[in-house]
């Protein structure tokens, strides 16, 4: 018989576990165990991180000194395939972070059913303050000190927080240094010149359009004229903006880190991405009325779309969102109270696993393109993102109405039967 056993991690203090992201993955995972029938050890074993790295080290700054920054990669599971996941860069970042988002990978790729386990990386820095030079300096220094975990077969990482496709080619460029030959497999989200794929840029937003369609169809809400709030205008928020835009839907307000703007009568989302792309932020946008985060975030809309980092809805501000469907373009912007309060407001929730999960499947078909050394085009590319999404969120739905349990619940139920499936299948070693 295997004892349940939990192995003790370090995280961080109990009184602080509402803010603590890895406490908070740890409390979504139970919630939807309770549903599942796992095997003995197997529950135990899915809710921690398989391998952990933290690195030391330095870089040589523009000034002529060197600074010494920290680092991590977490690789939380590896049983469905290689581990894939971002890196950020942020003065935030901490372990326990890292292990949630690494965690949280390994349900998306098994949401929508691609072979792959999940990692996620972080190095605490201000990008915003580092000069281009400092930044690819930290960044190779960065792979090489987590070279150790990478491979296209082993550890595939891609952008994440303020990292770009410039910072994948150095990652590329790096480890393909240490090989002595070009490994373009080893990290997904490159520049096209050198193994990327069409259509990655745009993936997380197209994929968080793609179930957004889904889920206002099954509501029985028009996509035309439906008023739409994106809470951060990076990547995927901007481009799903563009794209709901393109369906009829009016986009009637936006921000960033800076404050947002807002317009009744609805923004062109390109000009918005322009302007913000020439100075830095959208709060100066011509002829909008300024508004908070917060006040943004209580505004009466159709579609939420937030981008901006976790915790965005937490039970202080749950019971004030208006909104009809949060689709959550963002890694873990809502906290499990916000959950309850929405899901018994009636606010349907596109969970994070599901809803950004267009970014790391185009990664996938990255990986496919390369290791074929054969590449597609673009509507292919977009054919098929459409038709993963399209089927997980059918999957997640069909759950969730089954188990009458929120979409977020159902999308875990069913990446941890998937996992815990394999995991069985290939059993325990020795
Ligand atoms: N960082 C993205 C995410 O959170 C993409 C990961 C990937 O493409 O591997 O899903």
């Amino acid at each position: 018989m295997i004892q349940e056993t939990q192995p003790q991690l370090a995280t961080r203090a109990a009184d602080d576990a509402a803010a603590n992201p890895f406490e908070i993955a740890q409390r979504q995972f139970d919630k939807a165990a309770e549903y599942l029938d796992l095997k003995a050890g197997v529950r135990a074993w899915l809710r921690v991180p398989h391998r952990e790295i933290a690195v030391n080290f330095p870089v040589h700054i523009d000034d002529g000194s060197v600074e010494i920054f920290t680092g991590y990669r977490v690789q939380h599971n590896t049983t469905r395939g290689p581990a894939k996941g971002g890196i950020r860069y942020h003065p935030d970042v901490t372990l326990d972070e890292v292990r949630a988002l690494s965690m949280w990978m390994t349900w998306k790729c098994a949401v929508v059913n691609i072979p792959y386990g999940g990692a996620k990386g972080g190095v605490i820095c201000n990008p915003k303050q580092m000069s281009q030079n400092e930044l690819e300096n930290l960044t190779r220094r960065y792979t090489s000190e987590i070279s150790v975990f990478m491979s296209p077969e082993g550890d595939i990482p891609a952008p994440d927080v303020n990292t770009n496709p410039q910072v994948m080619a150095w990652i590329m460029d790096t480890y393909s240094m240490h090989r002595g030959y070009s490994t373009p497999a080893v990290v997904t989200g490159k520049p096209i010149e050198i193994g990327g794929s069409l259509g990655r840029n745009e993936a997380t937003g197209r994929g968080t359009v793609i179930t957004t369609l889904e889920a206002l169809e099954h509501l029985e809400i028009p996509v035309e004229g439906a008023e739409v709030v994106v809470q951060g205008y990076g990547n995927a928020g901007s481009v799903a903006a563009y794209l709901l835009q393109d369906y009829g839907a009016k986009i009637i307000a936006m921000s960033d880190s800076r404050g947002g703007i807002y317009n009744r009568d609805g923004f062109d989302a390109r000009e918005v991405k322009d302007f913000k792309a020439e100075t830095g932020s959208v709060v100066e946008y011509p002829g909008a009325e300024g508004l908070t985060n917060a006040e943004l975030l209580e505004l009466k809309c159709d579609v939420l779309v937030p981008e901006m980092e976790e915790h965005t809805s937490t039970e202080d501000n749950a019971g004030h969102i208006k909104a009809k469907v949060v689709a959550e373009a963002a890694n873990g912007p809502t906290t499990p109270e916000a959950d309850e309060i929405m899901y018994e407001k009636g606010i349907f929730v596109i969970p994070d696993i599901l809803c950004n999960a267009g970014g790391v499947t185009v990664s996938y078909f990255e990986w496919v393109q390369d290791l074929q050394a054969f590449f597609w085009s673009e509507g292919e590319i977009n054919q098929q993102l459409e038709g993963i999404m399209v089927r997980s969120f059918d999957d997640v739905l069909s759950i969730s109405q089954e188990k009458e349990a929120d979409m977020r619940t159902a999308a875990y139920i069913l990446a941890i039967k998937r996992v815990s499936d394999a995991t069985t299948i290939r059993g325990i070693y020795p």
